[in-house]
């Protein structure tokens, strides 16, 4: 008996080699291999006799061989050529360098050919078609429908995967986690038929419903999955309880120096709320760059403190700690608190560690975990920019049993919809969804190269009146920030900018200058006029006279990226100016940058960039087993709100379905690891 948790090497005819070249597939085991989807399926629904073949389009026909040679180019190529012909004519068949076909196809023989027919031949021609070699007595039904064309690596061909997957499929049997009932009230098919049909559909209709029920299949297991780790989230306890006193949150609000917005209250209430009880917040603060996330903050880390514990606020880099810190520490003094600041370079401790206190850190907390205890609160900023690992870890670290302390995150990132509802399910969101009063919308504008000497000009006379600009250099990819090549960009910049405006002060920023925080002081202070500096600044830093941005290579940013860096100017009532020095004249590349100009809410702007990019690479979602989503779409708000309806209903009545539930609990297990 095959079961779908064998390694693949125990299959038949799956020997140590197939096994290594699989593995590059990401297929290890035999469920991989059977949820191992066709990427695109050759259409032979339709037989055309030849006369009927057309030029352009991707056509199949039958017929019999007769005449077949090997030519020899000048340039040493080899080419194998034959007719084929039907009742209704012939066609001609041309491959390159597969002499191998001319050994096994011989006149007489019965062959099928699929493949684009050639548009300027006397007659149809085929390059390179797929063939089949037909019997003579042979069924021609067999050879019909929607040929599945696989994924594949060098050693491994579409056709072997097929025939393997085929050749399981025939003794194995798979059960359905989802109850007949649910079935039915989804109109779902049986899993076994749609892993069956997927693989060898007759037609598109069969196919659209394997399809469906796959993917309804992925999403639902996205919720169910964050359905639960949400329920065993509310079991715990945070052994603490947080609250604060009208008069407190009065004084708060009027040591602000203005009023909070909408946005602001209603995320504070919610995170009071969620501090008040027992169960341990475990929320997302999200707010567009210079919402104001950061009076959020405050006001729950005063709320811990004056509820008897201490605080832990942790931001990406140094400058944005001591940002932090310069901010905060004299407002949380005013009421009798100590905070700490630590980063790898600064340690400002104001005495031995107190039982109430906030500490304000980077990553470097990490060594000092054990100076500090009684945390009540933690709270990480720009929350994107942490591993997974570092965040447990803190997390784990101030853990003790079912003791959790409370925890927020706070990001800028837009989170669309469809997001939210899954890969988010197991959090509650806040959202701040204004900026505050009298903040004006940064002009922007897409450059092409002939405008570049027009926009230099018109950003020196704006420097003349005191205005500062940023330029950005690329990076090649967010996740994976190539430190390298981002330095080059950003020095061959900064010696450019140096000569074009050679009567201004420039400054070059970027990860391995060593007197960092003097160069951001110096543009803080208005010592410098241009500060040319790698992405960097996109995360928090708040430099009042640094009103213009220049971003080039924009093409290489997501839309919801380019809209953060551009959050860097403009936080006052100044009015910024974004420029976006497009390198490329790409009718497509053009109108999505364009969208910026004309979109100033990050959210619709990452609703485009799902849609153009899909989520992995926008929002670091590690997708990893199970948590695939490769038939589902999911920009397709519709089906993921029905599929969450689904979930929640399977969740209430998970008493009903207890296989379903375990392997729900073992699949968390796994991808835990
Ligand atoms: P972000 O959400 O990007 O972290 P910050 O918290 O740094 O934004 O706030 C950006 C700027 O806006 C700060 O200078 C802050 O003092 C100011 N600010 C925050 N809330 C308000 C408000 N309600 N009214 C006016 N200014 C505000
Ligand atoms: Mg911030």
């Amino acid at each position: 008996m095959v079961s779908l948790n064998d390694n693949i090497g125990t299959v038949k005819g799956i020997g140590p080699k197939y096994q290594e070249l699989l593995s590059k597939l990401n297929i290890n085991k035999v469920r991989d291999l059977i949820y191992h989807f066709p990427f695109r399926y050759e259409d032979r629904t339709k037989i055309y006799k030849v006369s009927e073949l057309t030029p352009n389009e991707e056509h199949t026909t039958i017929g019999v061989i007769t005449k077949l040679n090997n030519l020899f180019t000048r340039n040493g190529f080899r080419i194998t050529k034959a007719t084929l012909k039907d009742v209704s004519g012939e066609a001609d068949l041309v491959w390159f360098n597969q002499y191998f076909i001319s050994k096994t196809l011989k006149i007489g023989d019965r062959l099928l050919v699929s493949g684009k027919i050639d548009q300027d031949n006397r007659r149809p021609t085929f390059n390179s078609p797929e063939w089949e070699l037909i019997g003579n007595d042979d069924d021609e039904l067999q050879h019909m429908g929607l040929i599945p064309r696989y994924n594949t690596t060098d050693g491994i061909t579409s056709k072997w995967i097929s025939k393997k997957i085929q050749e399981l499929l025939s003794i194995i049997e798979i059960d359905d986690l989802l109850p007949a009932s649910i079935r039915d009230q989804y109109f779902l098919i049986h899993i076994d038929d749609a892993l069956r049909r997927i693989h060898a559909p007759k037609d598109y209709p069969e196919l659209e419903k394997s399809r469906y029920r796959l993917a309804f299949d992925e999403l639902l297991w996205l919720h169910l999955r964050g359905i639960k780790i949400r329920t065993d989230w509310n079991n715990k306890n945070t052994g603490h309880k947080i609250t604060m006193t009208e008069d407190a949150y009065k004084t708060f609000q009027n040591n602000l120096g203005f009023e909070l917005t909408k946005g602001q209250e209603n995320s504070i209430q919610e995170i009071f709320k969620d501090l008040s009880d027992t169960i341990p917040m475990n929320r997302l603060l999200q707010g567009d760059v210079g919402s104001g996330k950061t009076a959020v903050a405050e006001a729950a880390i005063l709320a811990t403190l004056l509820s008897g514990f201490s605080a832990l606020l942790i931001a990406p880099t140094q400058v944005l700690a001591k940002q932090h810190y310069e901010k905060m520490h004299k407002n949380i003094a005013a009421l009798g608190f100590d905070t700490d600041l630590l980063t790898s370079n600064v340690k400002i401790q104001k005495k031995e560690f107190n039982k109430q206190q906030l500490i304000i850190a980077t990553h470097s907390i990490l060594h000092h975990l054990e100076e500090y205890k009684n945390i009540g609160l933690i709270i990480i900023d720009e929350q994107h920019k942490f591993g997974v690992a570092q965040r447990s870890k803190i997390i784990d670290h101030y853990t003790d049993q079912n003791i959790v302390p409370n925890l927020l995150t706070m990001t800028a990132t837009p989170i669309p919809r469809s997001l939210a509802l899954t890969f988010y399910g197991d959090l509650d969101l806040s959202v701040i969804g204004e900026l505050p009063f009298g903040r004006k919308l940064t002009i922007t504008k897409v450059i092409e190269e002939n405008g570049r000497k027009d926009v230099y000009k018109e950003i020196d006379s704006l420097i003349s009146e005191r205005n500062q600009l940023f330029v950005v250099c690329p990076f090649i990819q967010e996740s994976q920030v190539d430190t390298l090549k981002t330095v080059k960009a950003a020095e061959a910049e900064f010696e450019k900018f140096k000569k074009i405006f050679s009567n201004r002060k420039v400054d070059l920023l970027h990860g391995r200058i060593k007197n960092k925080d003097e160069i951001l002081l110096k543009f803080v202070n208005g010592e410098s006029d241009i500060l040319v500096t790698t992405p960097v600044i996109e995360v928090g830093v708040d430099i009042p006279n640094a009103n213009m941005i220049l971003i080039e290579t924009p093409e290489r940013f997501g839309l919801a990226s380019l809209h953060q860096l551009r959050g860097r100017v403009g936080r006052r009532q100044k009015q910024g100016f974004c420029y976006l020095m497009a390198s490329e004249n790409i009718p497509e590349g053009l109108n999505r940058l364009r969208n910026l100009e004309k979109i100033s809410d990050g959210n619709k702007l990452a609703e485009i960039d799902l849609k153009v990019r899909g989520p992995g690479n926008m929002y670091g979602i590690e997708q990893h087993g199970y948590m695939q989503l490769s038939l589902a779409d999911i920009t397709d708000v519709e089906m993921v709100k029905k599929t969450k309806t689904a979930a929640m209903d399977i969740f209430e009545n998970r008493h009903k379905y207890p296989i379903l539930f375990n392997a729900l609990s073992e699949m968390i297990y796994i991808d835990d690891q």
